[in-house]
């Protein structure tokens, strides 16, 4: 005899745009799976609203929400406080409310280690990243923290690229080196594991040619992108020709949801049900 129960506990994402963010799908099919009432909405919030935007979070109680482009950083004035990890990167990703606080913390650099993890342990490995930006700022301290012997970071616009191998050799003591991408890069023989971070491949620009000398692949080197949609990349492809063990961006997306999750709701989702409402999605 339960009484009835119209209310159901609330999470979202903000960003702009944010119609092509997925993150919903997987997480209504997580909480359905797991016998949840919890919704996950997908909100529109221009930066000039992030302000009242999380304000209205607080108001309305919400359980936990996602940051997306282009609130990650800005977002941090705002919380009661962030994880170290979060503060090294200096992007919040994820909030979780604690009690009356909202608690910024940082889930995608830990969500690609997590993808990394199931083909390869990140200690020890020589590392060539290419990206600056939000995403590789979080992937590049993760898979230091995890134990990265060595980071190269290769990135189009020399400023971004020298802050983030200055921040990672500084704060994680991790060997980082800056390479200006010009032309096609060549991969040294002995590097590991290979990563895009860059956006080069998102939807609607399907078709870009990723610039890397691609006969410098190797097929003991893991190949992984971040790009979610579509999955498939160019580098990627290339990287299965080669005989490389590929990672796509939906393992990051799919780990990354998994932490959040955990955080909110205490409760281990299943992965696998998070994965297959992807891929029906993106029909893979
Ligand atoms: P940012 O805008 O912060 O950074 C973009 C990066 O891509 C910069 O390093 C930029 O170089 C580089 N770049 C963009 N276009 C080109 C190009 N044509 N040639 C060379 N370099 C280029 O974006 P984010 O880091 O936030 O996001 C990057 C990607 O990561 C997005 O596609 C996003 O979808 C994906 N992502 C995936 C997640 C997942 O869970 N799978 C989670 C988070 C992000 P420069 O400095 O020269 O401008």
């Amino acid at each position: 005899n339960q009484p009835l129960n119209f209310k159901q506990e609330l999470t979202c994402v903000f960003g702009q745009p944010v119609a092509e963010n997925p993150t919903q799908c997987m997480m209504e099919a997580a909480y359905n799976a797991c016998g949840l009432e919890w919704r996950y909405l997908t909100i529109e919030v221009a930066p000039e609203n992030l302000v009242q935007a999380v304000g209205g979070l607080r108001a309305m109680g919400f359980r936990g929400a996602n940051l997306t482009i282009p609130h990650k950083v800005e977002v941090i004035q705002y919380l009661d406080g962030i994880s170290d990890a979060a503060a090294m990167m200096g992007a919040v990703n994820c909030i979780v409310r604690k009690d009356h606080q909202l608690l910024g913390e940082n889930t995608d650099g830990k969500g690609f280690v997590q993808s990394l993890k199931e083909v390869t342990d990140p200690s020890g490995k020589k590392i060539v990243m290419f990206g600056a930006g939000g995403a590789a700022r979080a992937i590049g301290v993760e898979t230091a923290l995890a134990g990265a012997a060595e980071i190269t970071i290769v990135n189009r616009s020399t400023e971004r690229g020298e802050a983030l191998a200055q921040l990672l050799q500084e704060k994680t003591r991790v060997p980082t080196t800056f390479t200006k991408w010009e032309g096609d890069y060549t991969l040294a023989d002995d590097v590991d594991v290979v990563i895009n971070a860059t956006s080069i491949g998102l939807f609607p620009d399907v078709d870009a040619v990723f610039p890397l000398d691609f006969a410098s692949l190797k097929s003991n080197m893991i190949v992984s992108d971040v790009i979610p949609n579509p999955p498939e990349t160019h580098l990627l492809r290339e990287a299965a020709k080669a005989g490389c063990t590929t990672l796509d961006g939906l393992g990051m997306l799919v780990n990354q949801g998994v932490i959040g999750f955990q955080l909110w709701t205490g409760v281990d989702p299943d992965p696998q049900v998070m994965r297959a409402a992807l891929e029906e999605v993106f029909g893979v």
